[in-house]
């Protein structure tokens, strides 16, 4: 994996006119009833800006009547599609429906709560034209709680400067993406699915740009501390093999280590205290590397379920792909069993 180094390359594309773009507008949706609405609305105008528009809503199984309020947006406006999940499968798996699904040649990922304005997609439009596949906007002075500020930067840090996993340094969710790369990245069967470190792997010509962010207008974050650590997590098992490498180095110095303890000890240097104090920080280690492992072979796991669809989609007001709907094979299930006539 190659150094975190942007890949600014000289434009592909002239500026068009950006009327003339086709774009979906995707809003990946968990309990959002109290922004839903405000959401569709402000997206809404921003988008009179183009001729060739739909708004793609992706329920992630909220159970707050946040699916009612897009059904109403659909009744009145047939640009508004959505797919509703059969329960809550996570923002990843929401986003990646939204990226099969779009039918425009560029999909904009907004948030529901508003807190990258919907005004700002102009200029991701603007600077994707100059011939970016992927424009990922990085909030200016992000209005989040100092926790997840931290969190980004330093998990992001880790992830570039000590695992060497190329990432745009603070990209945000709030991104243009053409619809066809966006679809090559969702599908692609590398590894663990995490968008911003999967684009760069495929060669995806990508750049930020500083955008401005707002408090949420209402309700409430869905992230909670064991959601991010395991996000973290999976970015970094997923992309780096270097923690294993660590491993084996540890490795090295804990045999050197071990048997200068004992030949210590068998020169009576070292006492049962001492041999106790190794014996522990030794034991220690051991969890750690054993937790280490667990995380690569849970990631395996994960690698070899990737042709299982992400997700199930429980209704939709466009055509789905029957392997990706709860209700999709209409043909009825043919046993194996034979069963033998009793009389
Ligand atoms: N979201 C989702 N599924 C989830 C969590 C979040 O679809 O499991 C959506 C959410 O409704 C919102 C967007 O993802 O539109 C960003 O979520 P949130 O505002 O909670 O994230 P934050 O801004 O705190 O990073
Ligand atoms: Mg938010």
């Amino acid at each position: 994996m190659s150094d975190s180094s942007l890949r600014e390359k000289p434009p592909i594309t002239k500026p068009a006119e950006r009327p003339r773009l086709g774009i979906t507008a995707m809003i990946p949706c968990y309990n959002e009833i109290a922004c839903v609405e405000r959401a569709y609305q402000e997206i809404r105008s921003e988008l009179a800006a183009y001729d060739d528009v739909e708004l793609l809503f992706v329920d992630d199984g909220s159970t707050d009547g946040t699916l009612e309020a897009i059904k109403g947006f659909a009744a009145a406006d047939p640009r508004v599609k959505y797919l509703s999940f059969a329960r809550n499968f996570g923002l990843e798996a929401a986003f990646s429906a939204g990226f099969k699904y779009a039918s425009k040649p560029w999909t904009v990922q907004f948030d529901a709560d508003l807190q990258s304005p919907p005004e700002e997609m102009h200029r991701l439009v603007d600077k994707a034209l100059e011939g970016y596949d992927v424009v990922f906007a990085v909030r200016e002075n992000r209005q989040d709680p100092w926790y997840r500020r931290l969190g980004t930067s330093g998990h992001q840090l880790i992830a570039r400067r000590w695992l060497g996993i190329e990432l745009p340094p603070g990209a945000s969710v709030f991104r243009i993406v053409k619809t066809s790369v966006a679809r090559k990245v969702v599908d692609s069967r590398l590894t663990t699915p995490y968008f911003i470190a999967t684009a760069p792997l495929l060669g995806a010509r990508y750049t930020t740009l500083p955008t401005s962010h707002r408090p949420r207008v209402d309700g409430q974050g869905k992230w909670n501390l064991r959601k991010l650590v395991s996000h973290a997590v999976e970015l970094f098992v997923g992309f780096s093999f270097r923690p294993l490498v660590w491993l084996s180095a540890l490795a090295a110095v804990v045999v050197v280590a071990g048997v200068t303890v004992l030949a210590l000890a068998l020169a009576g240097r070292f006492g049962p205290t001492e041999l106790a104090e190794a014996s522990l920080v030794t034991g220690l280690i051991t969890l750690v590397t054993l937790a280490v492992v667990a995380r690569y072979l849970v990631r395996m796991m994960r690698v070899q379920a990737i042709g299982v669809p992400r997700y199930q989609i429980r209704e939709a007001n466009i055509p789905i792909r029957a392997d990706e709907a709860l209700y999709g094979y209409e043909t009825p299930y043919v046993g194996t069993e034979v069963w033998e006539n009793a009389s």
